[in-house]
């Protein structure tokens, strides 16, 4: 009882900022998506939500977390552009917010300075609710500087709106195009709106997330790290290799982060490819002395839960 009447008073002081929660635009993304049940359901509509979940987590995890954040590897100016195109339009910031904030996690992770800690707050504040109230919109300039030097990413970070207004834009023709063309397959302009833009961004937003969220608090540690981040299949499944967290903590440079074969990572896998067509390079992985370090912790005892 003494409980709850504590968690009653701490929300009526809103010291999180709770209640300004309901007017941010990613509240309202959720409300926008709820949509798709006035547009119905197509399988191109499927397809397209499946295209765009695909290519912005990938654009996400290698590009906005491996590339922008760690520099875990090297690519032209062109690509760089195109990454942070893509990844803005998954209506997360632009690449300059993204990555100043996770290397501000890095820096702090679980500790009291650390944005987003499921372990100082909470499973709902980590996942979502520091974005939701807005009080970290602001770039932390110092932390990026070898980004903003690139007028084109400081473009895109400025108008981070541009990306998803044309994400919206093409979907809308393609939809409209297919409707007019092909009406046998049921859809139409807004309907590919809502399922490849709507529906797919809440998907992504909510894997996305879970990485903050989830590997703080769920799955094992191989590594002792310094905090409190966690190896997870689920998640790494969902997010393309990014649940491997404990491993990303203990070694942020590398851009693999499953350490072995069995530990899927399919922004790594695709990462490969793009470098077999040359539009990546100096692909950074894990040094012998971590594998060393994760073979004697695992003849201790193997990894805790
Ligand atoms: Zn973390
Ligand atoms: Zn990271």
């Amino acid at each position: 009882m003494k409980k709850l009447s504590k968690i009653i008073k701490h929300a009526a002081k809103d010291e999180d900022n709770r209640l300004l929660m309901a007017s941010s635009p990613i509240f309202i993304m959720h409300l926008l998506a709820l949509g798709a049940l006035f547009t119905g359901f197509s399988w191109a509509a499927v397809i397209a939500l499946l295209i765009t979940y695909v290519v912005r987590v990938f654009a996400l995890t290698a590009g906005f977390h491996r590339y922008f954040s760690h520099r875990s590897f090297k690519t032209s100016r062109v690509f760089q552009f195109i990454m942070a195109w893509v990844g803005t339009s998954a209506a997360q910031l632009g690449p300059m917010w993204w990555a100043a904030n996770h290397r501000h996690h890095h820096q702090h992770s679980d500790k009291p300075e650390d944005i987003h800690s499921p372990v100082i707050k909470d499973a709902f504040w980590a996942h979502i609710g520091w974005i939701l109230c807005r009080a970290y919109g602001t770039i932390q300039h110092d932390r990026i500087k070898d980004l903003s030097k690139y007028p084109e990413l400081r473009f895109i970070d400025r108008f981070h709106i541009l990306p998803v207004a044309s994400l919206i834009g093409v979907l809308y023709v393609i939809g409209a195009g297919l409707n007019v063309y092909y009406p046998g397959l049921g859809t139409s302009g807004m309907q590919m709106v809502m399922w490849g833009f709507f529906l797919s961004t809440i998907l992504v937003y909510h894997v996305t997330f879970c990485v903050n969220s989830v590997t703080h608090i769920i799955g094992n540690k191989r590594f002792d790290n310094d905090d409190e981040s966690r190896n997870s299949f689920w998640i790494a499944l969902l997010t393309f290799g990014e649940g491997w967290h404990n491993n990303h903590h203990r070694w942020p440079l590398s851009a693999r982060q499953g350490m072995y074969w069995w530990e899927f990572d399919l922004s790594y896998l695709l990462l490969r490819g793009l470098e077999k067509l040359g539009l990546v390079w100096d692909l950074k992985v894990y040094p012998e002395a971590i594998y060393a370090e994760a073979e004697q912790r695992s003849a201790e005892g193997g990894p805790v839960e």
